[in-house]
């Protein structure tokens, strides 16, 4: 009997021992990092770095992303608002909405006409249409098509820019840009442009010098400028 229980007790002890052997080991893997891995202390030279407090960040508020013909906002609260003048025969109606009137082979001096649309305390006016239209540079319009004819909108700082050719003169009138101007939610204003030094201003009964458009001339190229002051309600 005692020599029975000594064999279990053994056989027990070889079973332990084999079982501790094969049983997976309870101890947690550590994973080590790949050796390829660099070391996260060490700064590239292309990283930026950062400017010191005295230096700061650039910034691209207005003017400065604004292309170089941007005028600056000439306005002295309470401004006069600007005079409306005749809309004459040739308006037509739902101009394509474009910020340049010029066409392949269009004939005449390029001018850029840009400038603000302002409130009479001189605020910006943002989303304010702008409906031009105007004669080519031989004086005639085109009453068929859309030609020299587009609308657009203010941006948020009540800027526009038109890209367009000077105007010709046709029998009784002097050089001009027609425009319809309206604040949102605002009246139209039906008014027309016009350009120092033309002779036949000093004829014309519509010419107003109120409506006058500065000039500024770039080689073959006319820079324009011009603010609307609108009445919003
Ligand atoms: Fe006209």
């Amino acid at each position: 009997m005692k020599i029975l229980h000594r064999m279990i007790t053994l056989s027990l002890a070889v079973l332990l021992l084999i079982g501790c052997a094969t049983a997976p080991n309870p101890t947690p893997t550590t994973i080590r990092p790949p050796a390829t891995t660099a070391p996260l202390a060490a700064a590239t030279p292309e990283e930026p770095t950062q400017a010191p407090p005295t230096q700061p960040a650039p910034t691209f508020a207005q003017p400065t992303s604004l292309p170089p013909t941007t005028p600056m906002i000439e306005c002295s609260s309470p401004a006069s608002l600007t005079p409306a003048a005749t809309e004459g025969p040739y308006y037509t109606a739902n101009a394509p909405e474009r910020a340049s009137l010029l066409e392949p082979g269009m004939p005449g001096t390029v001018l850029t006409l840009t400038g603000y649309v302002l409130t009479a305390d001189c605020q910006p006016v943002a989303n304010a249409l702008l409906d031009f239209w105007q004669a080519d540079s031989q004086g005639v319009y085109d009453n068929a098509g859309y030609t020299l004819r587009g609308r657009q909108y203010t941006d948020a700082n009540g800027r526009y820019q038109l890209e367009t050719v000077v105007p010709g003169l046709y029998p009784g009138r002097t050089e001009h840009i027609h425009v319809k101007v309206q604040a949102p939610g605002g009246p139209i204003l039906t008014t027309q442009l016009f350009f120092p030094e033309v002779v036949s201003n000093d004829s014309d009964g519509i010419f107003d010098p109120a409506l006058l458009v500065q000039i500024q001339e770039n080689g073959d190229h006319v820079l324009g400028t011009f603010n609307f002051i609108l009445t919003t309600q």
